[in-house]
């Protein structure tokens, strides 16, 4: 995974190193506390059917509100939290919260559509990681039909043979499993065909500069094509404007997740029937 602090050049002045090793320090001490002092929420993006503008699923994208630093994105502390085993806890609770989150929903007569909830390797890895699932299911009452998990590319270059059994206890389960930011990693095709991937996010560095970049273009639509010939769907991230969805839209891209439709929210911020007509 991607190391945000260590790769700096010796070049870089010691007044911005000294910020940048004081903001890392806080947060690999805070984040100990992080989880008993209630200081993580989930904001939740929806994930849209690009033909009937209906919501489709729900993104669970986990916060973290520093008492002093403020907002911290996951991307500062994610990498930290699997370094240290945080992550294991931490993930969790974002399950638990997601999965209990989808079921008010459900309750309020919202959907129902999925709750998708990102995994780290690390908690795949773990052998109790299927039983722990199993358990939150139980425990919060949704059905595992509702709730997907998005792994990365990067998990797949783990032990394969074990990595192929855990998904395979997943899918037994009864929950879907998706293959997060496609297409920046090392992924082989052949992953595609040993593994039965439910649906493939495509990452949104293709998407952004699509009306300009011709390659993104034809590494788009060329997923999008391969996708429907193995019959797995195909979600496009990062969508921000009309030009790019009805690019997408014209390559029989299934679901669009992004700014064009809604920002992450706080889950009381969402207003679904206004969601729901696009
Ligand atoms: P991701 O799973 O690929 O999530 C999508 C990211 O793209 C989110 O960033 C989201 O806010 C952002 N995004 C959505 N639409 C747009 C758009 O139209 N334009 C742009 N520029 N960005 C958009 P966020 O919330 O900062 O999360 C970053 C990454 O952190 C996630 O990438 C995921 O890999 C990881 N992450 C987030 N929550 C969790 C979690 O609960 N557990 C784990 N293990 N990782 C998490
Ligand atoms: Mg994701
Ligand atoms: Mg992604
Ligand atoms: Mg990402």
């Amino acid at each position: 995974h991607t190391k945000k602090y260590g790769d700096q050049p010796y070049t870089i002045y010691s007044e911005e190193l000294d910020l940048q090793t004081r903001y890392k320090l806080t947060i690999e001490k805070d984040l100990k506390n992080a989880l008993r002092n209630q200081e993580f929420m989930l904001h939740y993006q929806p994930i849209v059917d690009l033909e009937s503008g209906d919501i489709t699923a729900m993104e669970a994208l986990i916060r973290w509100n520093h008492p002093t630093l403020g907002l911290v994105p996951p991307d500062n502390f994610i990498p930290v939290s699997e370094e240290s085993g945080q992550i294991i806890p931490i993930g969790n609770w974002v399950l638990e919260t997601a999965c209990r989150q989808n079921k008010q929903w459900q309750e309020a007569g919202h959907g129902p559509f999925k709750i998708c909830v990102n995994i780290s390797t690390i908690q795949l890895q773990r052998e109790d990681f299927v039983e722990t699932l199993r358990c939150i299911l139980k425990k919060t009452g949704l059905d595992p039909q509702w709730l997907e998990l998005e792994v990365t590319e990067g998990i797949l270059m783990e032990d394969t043979v074990f990595l192929k059994e855990s998904l395979l206890k997943l899918k037994s389960l009864g929950v879907s499993v998706a293959i997060d930011d496609f297409g920046t990693g090392y992924t082989s095709l052949s992953y595609l065909r040993q593994f039965s991937f439910d649906r493939v996010k495509i990452d949104r560095s293709f998407i952004k500069d699509i009306h300009t970049d011709v390659n993104g273009k034809a590494i788009t639509s060329t997923i999008i094509a391969l996708a429907h010939r193995l019959n797995i769907g195909v979600i496009a991230e990062g969508i921000e404007d009309e030009q790019q969805l009805s690019f997408l839209q014209g390559e029989t891209c299934d679901e669009g997740q992004g700014y064009y439709f809604s920002r992450p929210m706080a889950p009381d911020k969402h207003d679904f029937p206004l969601l729901n007509k696009k």
